[in-house]
């Protein structure tokens, strides 16, 4: 029983794509029912075969890889380029976590009387709550570590987005994958993904999104005492020092926000410049900027395409054109049907402005001016957020002081990387809670059990 239709809309166009039956709760309880069910078919397979079938999920992922990109170009604007490194994304954390099962290994701890050993055992079954920004990597993060280490899954891609997620349920299946252990819920979050906070036999919920909808998750948690893993917003800064090398600083800058058109958690929507190259930083960002190629997407070289929807595109405008806020200079955008914003600069009056505070999640960065270190430092964490971040500078030792320093879980020095499948990832304060990828994922899926074995 259907609760309601979804009519996905291309964004750069406004076309319709295809309508998507979003589930109810009949739904959701069944698609749980049937991952408890087989929860020991999964977890019981030899690790090596747990790994191959991860394999042949990862390899069914590459063999539509540009299938998987397409569909993301017609349902999420993405850049054709962007796309098929999302998918890229998927084939490469399954293939990173299907080496896992074989390594899932305890402890033997010495011990008075006998032997002591840890398991790390699976937790159930576990609910992933993916957001519309990043539907198909933010989803693997989930689903893989929590595949490899011998959970089932239930995922709830975001209503606006859920196309290439019900083609990743298909590929699992065609891959091997026993049904039930990966099932593809498309549904709302007030009905699909509460119900993976309420239900008991969810052990575990992996929730991506804004942090007002992951502080009801959490709260929600506590009656259960449910396994969370929250990935929320960001504010992140991108410190410019005199004595980086501006241009490159400069050049790379609009890449550092814009990506994604800016609906990017991790965006450095917050560019922070010493004071006496801030002029000069200016003029080197106004012609990076003017260049971002703001095309349809789907052409090869395009940088970045529209926002999501028209509610994304009347909140992005709201804090430009609602504020008096001031202008610097902008990029383009085409005209006509999408939700297209501009690559926008400006120039907050102080970190009290609304746009220097708060998460805009489209393509607007702010700049303001800094003095020194310890300036920097203040400004850089004057925030309730605390995910990724940059610092250009030449100088090793400020570049390991200010590395400490700024509180975010995601760093980059002279860069704007943020997220590596092998390397862990997840914010500091009000950007969440636990880390995704890297090598310690796992332990994110389990629970340790310690066993003691009596010689008598
Ligand atoms: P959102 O919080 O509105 O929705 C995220 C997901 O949660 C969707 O699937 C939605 O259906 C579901 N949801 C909504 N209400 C729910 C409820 N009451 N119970 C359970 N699930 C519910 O966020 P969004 O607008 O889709 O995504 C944008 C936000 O996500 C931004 O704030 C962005 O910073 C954040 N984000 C964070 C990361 C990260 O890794 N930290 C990555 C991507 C996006």
């Amino acid at each position: 029983m259907s609760a309601t239709v979804h009519e996905v809309l291309n964004p750069a166009t406004e076309d319709l794509v295809r309508t998507v039956d979003l589930v109810g709760v009949e739904e959701t309880d069944a698609a749980i029912a049937r991952a408890v069910e087989v929860g020991p078919v999964w977890r019981g397979l030899a690790p090596a075969d747990r790994g191959r079938l991860l394999r042949r999920f990862g390899q069914a992922v590459d063999d539509h890889l540009e299938e998987l990109a397409r569909l993301e170009v017609a349902n999420a604007g993405h850049t054709i380029g962007n796309a098929r490194w999302e998918a890229g994304n998927v084939r490469d954390v399954l293939t990173y976590y299907s080496a896992a099962p074989e390594r899932l290994i305890g402890q033997q701890i010495p011990v008075a009387g006998g032997v002591d050993v840890t398991f790390a055992e699976p937790l159930g079954v576990v609910g992933i709550i993916v957001p519309w920004n990043f539907p198909m990597p933010i989803a693997a993060w989930g689903f893989a570590p929590a595949l490899a280490a011998g959970n089932t899954v239930v995922l709830k891609p975001a209503e606006l987005t859920p196309l290439t997620a019900i083609r990743l349920g298909e590929l699992a299946l065609d891959a091997g994958l026993p049904p039930g252990v990966f099932t593809v819920i498309p549904g709302a979050g007030a009905v699909v993904g509460q119900r993976f906070v309420t239900h008991p036999a969810v052990r575990k919920v992996c929730f991506t999104g804004s942090t007002a909808v992951g502080q009801q998750i959490m709260r929600g948690a506590a009656d259960q005492v449910k396994r969370i893993t929250l990935e929320l917003g960001g504010k992140s800064a991108n410190i410019v020092f005199a004595d980086s090398d501006l241009e490159r600083a400069a050049q790379s800058a609009p890449y550092g926000v814009f990506d994604n058109a800016g609906q990017d958690c991790c965006a450095r929507s917050r560019i922070l410049v010493q004071a006496s190259v801030y002029d000069r930083f200016l003029e080197l960002l106004q012609p990076a900027v003017q260049g971002v190629k703001v095309i349809a997407p789907e052409t090869a070289d395009a940088e970045m395409g529209p926002l999501i929807s028209a509610n994304q595109h009347a909140r992005v405008s709201s804090y430009v054109e609602g504020d008096s806020v001031d202008v610097a200079f902008r990029g383009s955008a085409p005209q006509g049907p999408g939700f297209w914003y501009p690559p926008t600069v400006v120039l907050p009056k102080s970190t009290q402005d609304r746009i220097w505070r708060e998460e805009v999640f489209g393509p607007v960065v702010s700049v303001l001016p800094f003095t020194d270190e310890a300036d920097a430092i203040a400004k850089a964490n004057d925030t309730d957020y605390g995910l990724s971040g940059s610092i250009w500078t030449r100088d090793l030792g400020r570049a390991l002081r200010m590395s400490r320093a700024v509180e975010a879980g995601n760093l980059s020095v002279n860069s704007h990387s943020s997220v590596r499948y092998s390397t862990p990832f997840g914010g500091f304060k009000r950007s969440g809670l636990g880390r995704e990828l890297g090598p310690d994922a796992l332990s994110a899926f389990t629970e340790t059990k310690n066993v003691f074995f009596s010689e008598e």
